[in-house]
């Protein structure tokens, strides 16, 4: 699939962008200098939605995204120095990428929830790297389909999207990446082209990443200094239930092999599954916390529905989307598609 598209809808993107990064400076000022509406805005709102739009239609994310736009406006500019990515180093960033995600995520409990400048502070040290990587690499190779920590998440969820947007970044296709996660039909973690590490990037992060996420919703978010007291199990619980999981994968990835039949289609429809644990996992935990049902009662709490919503409300937010999940993920067939469709080669 390759796009044509009009200036109008070039433009019409731009404004998008324009706009959702302006969004993107306001939550950030607001967790520098109103950290209560800046935390909720990030942690509560933002970052809930993401799993969900990544799933649906992760091609709108990578348009959008306004840590993609930051790295990508040197290209635009023709500030980039535009230097092609090994498969060696697309390795490199992948593994840089994957480790910022399981090393980042557990210092929320820590700090980062209930802190507006920590939190302000990751995000500038992020768009920092993310704009030298642009500045320095092709198009998405050095970030967004790089170093980005949200990518190994993006590939995970993003296997089955409803939608194939135009690449409203990319002007033209020139291989930065390979295979380019944007282009690719079924993108999955688990397609890497012959990577020598990426394909155990993505065991670890398919089999894992179920784990990893039901561990960290067994910590409470600590206030103060209280959280560096408990680094260990901050991340030691996540960590470890990644372990379990990631065995529990390879042994059923084992079981299915000493099955015959069909190999790389039961392979993927065990990583579906396991994509599937992943983000029901996260809504399982994350959707009633939200309004105030959480494990740890205020923690990740956006408005507080205890005495308004019914008690039967986080059974029923559980239920639901752990069944829309499934559906999501292992029933319904769409035909294989990529996030968006790839721009004209540049020769
Ligand atoms: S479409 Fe082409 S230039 Fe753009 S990210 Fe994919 S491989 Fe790179």
């Amino acid at each position: 699939m390759s796009s044509d598209m009009s200036p109008a809808t070039l433009r019409l993107w731009r404004l998008v962008q324009f706009a959702v990064a302006g969004l993107g400076l306001a939550i950030y000022l607001a967790l520098i200098f109103k950290p209560i509406v800046g935390l909720h805005a990030f942690w509560n709102v933002l970052i809930p939605v993401a799993p969900a739009l990544v799933a649906v239609a992760p091609g709108l994310w990578r348009n959008i995204c306004p840590l993609a736009s930051a790295a990508l406006l040197p290209r635009h500019l023709g500030l980039s120095g535009r230097r092609a990515l090994s498969s060696r180093g697309q390795d490199t960033l992948a593994l840089a990428g994957l480790l910022a995600l399981l090393l980042v995520v557990p210092l929320r409990h820590v700090v980062l929830d209930l802190d507006g400048p920590a939190t302000a502070l990751v995000l500038t040290i992020v768009a920092a790297l993310a704009v030298l990587l642009g500045l320095t690499f092709e198009w998405k190779s050095g970030w967004c389909s790089g170093a980005c920590p949200v990518h190994p998440v993006e590939k995970l969820y993003g296997t089955q999207p409803a939608l194939t947007l135009d690449n409203a970044h990319c002007t033209s296709c020139e291989r930065c990446s390979t295979p380019c996660p944007d282009s690719t039909e079924a993108m999955t973690p688990l397609k890497n082209n012959g990577a020598r590490l990426r394909p155990y990037l993505g065991t670890l992060l398919v089999g894992g990443f179920p784990g990893y996420i039901w561990g960290w919703f067994q910590i409470p978010d600590y206030a103060g200094a209280e959280g560096w007291q408990h680094l260990p199990r901050a991340f030691g619980l996540p960590l470890g239930a990644l372990v379990l999981s990631l065995v529990l994968y390879l042994a059923l990835g084992r079981i299915l092999s000493a099955a015959g039949g069909d190999q790389a289609r039961r392979r993927e429809i065990l990583a579906r599954l396991f994509a599937c644990g992943a983000i029901a996992c996260y809504y399982y935990f994350r959707l009633p916390a939200l309004f105030g049902f959480g494990p740890f009662p205020g923690d990740g709490m956006l408005v507080d529905l205890r005495g308004t919503l019914p008690e039967s409300f986080p059974i029923l937010a559980r239920t639901l989307t752990s069944v829309l999940c499934l559906w999501w993920f292992m029933v319904r067939r769409p035909m294989p598609r990529p996030w968006s469709f790839r721009p004209a080669f540049s020769d």
